[in-house]
């Protein structure tokens, strides 16, 4: 027979799930023998019987019936007794803590009788009526629905005929004409008289904290929080402790470490003649934890004790709420307490210094979303206002500069030292300069995988991107907010990153000890103990992981930046911006070429250039290897923009003058070239089969590198990788000439020139066909961007900004698949590939340097699968480590310990 209500006595802290965080943690207090009122715990599974059916799950109250005798019993007195009350908090408390979203109720078993026993018994009728007046307005909106508002506007009308400014200057008198106020209140909304009977009391409010589970503020937080709808909540019925009732009484808020830096020692706040609830409302001002020492000091030093045994158990900083009821400490909840980033490395290392933990648990205990937050300068929280916008928090981060809206401008400014914010409707390649030379990216379009956002996270860059709200007007060179705020260029702006807000003016920035510590080895004084933790968080990884982790970098400032990160190699370096810029001349000459020969003149023009970038990025990479890949945007993508030319064009021929010719055959290449879907049109693999001669330049200009890095007592390791094959005859035509060209290489130099040639699996095609693809492939590596582009069908560049909110809101997924890998579909296929690949040719090594290489989730994943290493962009290198680390410890003792 299921079982639905355990007492304190029987449950412990191993059974969350059954009991929820609070009902197990005070299991597990009672259990250590610390003083915690008696009760009991509805379980997780009732809620879900309740939330299945409708109705209160077969044989519940009698269980609970059960319990409530005993508790009577034990206390020698009835709920509800009207000479002397037991009377009882009903509260919710789910697997995982949503703090305020669902019900609470107390002072259940107070009635028109039982008020005055409990006036008589505690001396004190202000303190009863007090109570009954909550309970009549908690049950009244909570249980019965009426409107609190409603409560509270009665409250204020008396408060004013009284002409007192707070509750506790209401007389006994006063609350006793509230309840009676309250109770006509709910019967004129409701029609019902509110219930007498404690029985009655108790079984509505114990049902209506289940249906809360449902309640609009619970789903949207757990939506926002990736928690489960269909969990449930536990509820927790417990006897009453009163902490409002005098001088030697108070509640209190309190923690084992400070949870915003990790450092050892009693923290919290105490309120004197107060419930819990007023010191998390706030209405009057909490005094420090050392302040109770000097009024109790035996309830302190208790207090101190019990603390010491709960850190000790659960072997990690721990909060609690407690209650002191004329001079007797009482613990009301505990759990593992919420800690910022720097407290989290902070305590994980000094619990393991002490040898509390291993150095494993250590590792496990801090993650790689935390390492992320520590490495980004962040705003100042307290000096942030309303923001401006929102957008999609794409590259984390805070910054501050003066808007700027196009590229030349950005580069102008900063060239002339000033602080700039790049504010496009969405970004291209041709921004890149801009992009560079700005503090931040704004744009109004666009997701985390956008172009900007890409392209700003591989530089570290922050970056918001598809802040719809916002109408840019590039031309006019300013932007308007939906209530009509116009920001014009040169208006400082505040971007926070990590949040997706911008904020107008500057908001003052703290700098990341961690990254000056991960650039070049400096140690902050003033951060030396989180540095040192997340040193030896890293180390600790470093050691244990399998997964290795290469970069995604294409110039040797982001090669050498990403190596002094840790990485052990660059898993994707992609070569289209290598022909923006100046180079750009060279590539239109190559598309407009009407003949072989002047084809073969401009590809011959950019061969040098191109040798010295490989050359460049293969010398800071010197040992490690480098996956280059082919050319892979459609090459109309370096052509200027269609509508720009025609409008040039159209407006020469209104002044009467000839067009440029230039501009006429430039606007003929871009029409012919014209394609309404390009990311599904000629780009990867197909470039190299239908232009003649990219393929080869390129693979030239890699074994030439080659050649001059061997030459000059380097270790080069290039390897060829290219892009978007479908079918495994595509590589084999590129494979061919990719050797042919390093043979002629080595032929010529006289260095033997080997690279690997691999291919990117991007496609489901690619992924279905492995084993086939394999035979041709000395390495694959997943472009899990484009992979999860064509598996949903989802537009990279456009679905984010357009309806992923919508999506996340309605929980068709709790994160965008371009973020967090969706393992059900873009998983089967990465597995599907890794099986028949390696089932192909056991030695191919696999890699992943799509943005999932970057994502903790992923990461783990990527682990659990078989792949050999991730490759990410570099600020993303050292949450990879870490992430690899950890995924390397799932499943053993230091990941089950807690
Ligand atoms: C990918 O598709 O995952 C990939 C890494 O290539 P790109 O983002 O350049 O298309
Ligand atoms: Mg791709």
């Amino acid at each position: 027979m299921v079982r639905y209500v355990y007492d304190f006595t029987e449950g412990g802290r191993d059974m969350a799930g059954l009991l929820g965080g609070k009902g197990a943690n005070l299991a597990e207090m009672t259990r250590l023998g610390l003083p915690v009122p008696p009760g009991f715990t509805v379980t997780t599974e009732a809620c879900r019987a309740f939330l299945d059916s409708g109705g209160e799950p077969e044989g519940m109250w009698r269980e609970v019936s059960d319990r409530l005798t005993a508790l009577e019993r034990a206390a020698g007195r009835l709920l509800g007794q009207p000479d002397g009350p037991l009377l009882l908090s009903v509260r919710s408390g789910a697997r995982f803590s949503m703090p305020g979203m669902m019900e609470t109720i107390l002072d259940i078993g107070l009635n028109d009788e039982s008020v005055l026993g409990l006036a008589k018994v505690s001396g004190n009728e202000r303190f009863a009526w007090d109570s009954y007046r909550r309970l009549v307005q908690m049950f009244g909106s909570t249980v019965m629905g009426v409107d609190s508002a409603h409560f509270e506007r009665e409250i204020a009308v008396l408060k004013e005929t009284r002409g007192v400014q707070d509750d506790v200057h209401l007389t006994a008198g006063d609350l006793a004409g509230l309840v009676d106020t309250f109770k006509e209140l709910i019967r004129d909304e409701t029609g019902e008289t509110f219930p007498q009977s404690p029985a009655e009391q108790l079984r509505r409010a114990v049902l209506a904290v289940f249906a809360s589970w449902n309640g609009e503020r619970a789903r949207l937080y757990r939506r926002r929080e990736h928690i489960a709808d269909d969990l449930g909540t536990a509820v927790n019925v417990q006897r009453m402790v009163f902490g409002n009732l005098g001088a030697d009484s108070g509640s209190g808020v309190a923690f084992t470490r400070d949870p915003a830096t990790g450092r050892p020692g009693l923290y919290g706040d105490y309120l004197p003649d107060a419930q819990g609830e007023d010191v998390v409302a706030g209405i009057r001002n909490a005094v420090p934890l050392t302040e109770l020492q000097r009024l109790d000091p035996g309830s302190y030093d208790r207090l101190r004790a019990h603390m010491q045994t709960l850190e000790g158990h659960y072997r990690d900083l721990c909060d609690i709420e407690f209650t002191i009821e004329h001079g007797t400490l009482w613990m009301l909840q505990t759990r593992v307490g919420k800690r910022t980033a720097e407290a989290a490395f902070a305590i994980a290392a000094e619990l393991a210094d002490e040898g509390t933990i291993t150095q494993d648990e250590a590792l496990v205990r801090v993650s790689g979303e935390q390492l992320a937050r520590l490495m980004f300068p962040r705003f100042d929280a307290d000096a942030t206002g309303e923001p401006l916008a929102h957008g999609v928090p794409a590259s984390p981060g805070a910054a501050v500069g003066a808007a700027v809206f196009d590229s030349a401008e950005a580069v102008r400014r900063a060239t002339a030292g000033e602080k700039v914010v790049l504010v496009r409707q969405e970004t291209t390649p041709d921004d890149l300069p801009g992009m560079i030379a700005a503090q931040a990216v704004l744009t109004s379009r666009g997701g985390k995988t956008s172009h900007a956002a890409v392209v700003a996270r591989g530089m570290g860059k922050v970056c918001v991107c598809g802040a719809e709200a916002l109408s840019v007007d590039t031309g006019a060179r300013r932007f308007t907010t939906p209530d009509g705020t116009v920001v014009e260029e040169g208006t400082v702006l505040s971007v926070d990153g990590s949040a997706g807000a911008v904020y107008q003016g500057p908001v003052p920035l703290a700098d990341s000890a961690v990254i000056r510590f991960l650039e070049n080895g400096t140690r902050d004084e003033n951060a030396a103990g989180t540095v040192d933790a997340v040193a030896g968080a890293l180390a600790r990884a470093d050691s244990v992981r399998r997964l290795e982790v290469r970069a995604n970098a294409d110039t040797p400032e982001d090669a050498a930046r990403a190596r002094r990160f840790g990485a052990q190699g660059i898993g994707l370096c992609r070569t289209e911006h290598m022909f923006l810029g100046e180079r750009r001349k060279l590539v239109e000459e190559m598309i407009l070429a009407g003949s072989d020969t002047e084809r073969d003149r401009a590809l011959a023009a950019l061969l040098p250039l191109q040798r010295q970038d490989f050359a460049g990025i293969l010398e800071a990479m010197d040992g490690l290897p480098v996956t280059i890949r082919l050319l892979d945007p459609p090459l109309h993508e370096f052509l200027p923009d269609r509508t720009d030319l025609a409008v040039r064009i159209a407006a020469a021929e209104a002044r009467g003058e000839v067009p440029a010719p230039h501009d006429v055959e430039l606007l003929a290449a871009v029409n012919r070239m014209h394609e309404e879907n390009p990311m599904l049109g000629l780009r990867g693999v197909r470039l190299g089969l239908l232009v003649p001669g990219l393929v080869a330049m390129q693979v030239r200009a890699v074994g030439e590198a080659v050649v001059e890095r061997t030459r000059a007592g380097g270790a080069p390791r290039a390897e060829i990788m290219v892009p978007l094959v479908g079918d495994v005859r595509e590589l084999r035509i590129v494979g061919e000439e990719v050797r042919r060209v390093l043979a002629e290489v080595s032929e010529r130099s006289g260095v033997a020139v080997s690279c690997p040639v691999g291919t990117m699996i991007e496609l489901p095609r690619a992924a279905l066909t492995a084993g086939r693809i394999a035979g041709e492939a000395e390495f694959f590596s997943f472009g899990t961007n484009d992979l999860t582009q064509t598996t949903w069908g989802f537009s990279r560049d456009d679905v984010e900004a357009e309806f992923f909110s919508a999506y996340l809101d309605k929980g068709v997924f709790p994160t965008s698949p371009f973020e967090t890998l969706d393992r059900e579909g873009v998983g089967r296929l990465v597995e599907i590939a890794v099986t028949e690949g390696r089932a192909a040719r056991p030695d191919l090594k696999i890699g992943v340097c799509g943005e999932h290489g970057g994502d903790p989730d992923s990461v783990h994943f990527f682990h659990a699968t078989g792949l050999d290493y991730v490759s990410c962009s570099p600020f993303r290198v050292p949450v990879a480590r870490l992430e690899a680390g950890r995924a390397a410890l799932e499943g053993t003792d230091a990941s089950d310990s807690r």
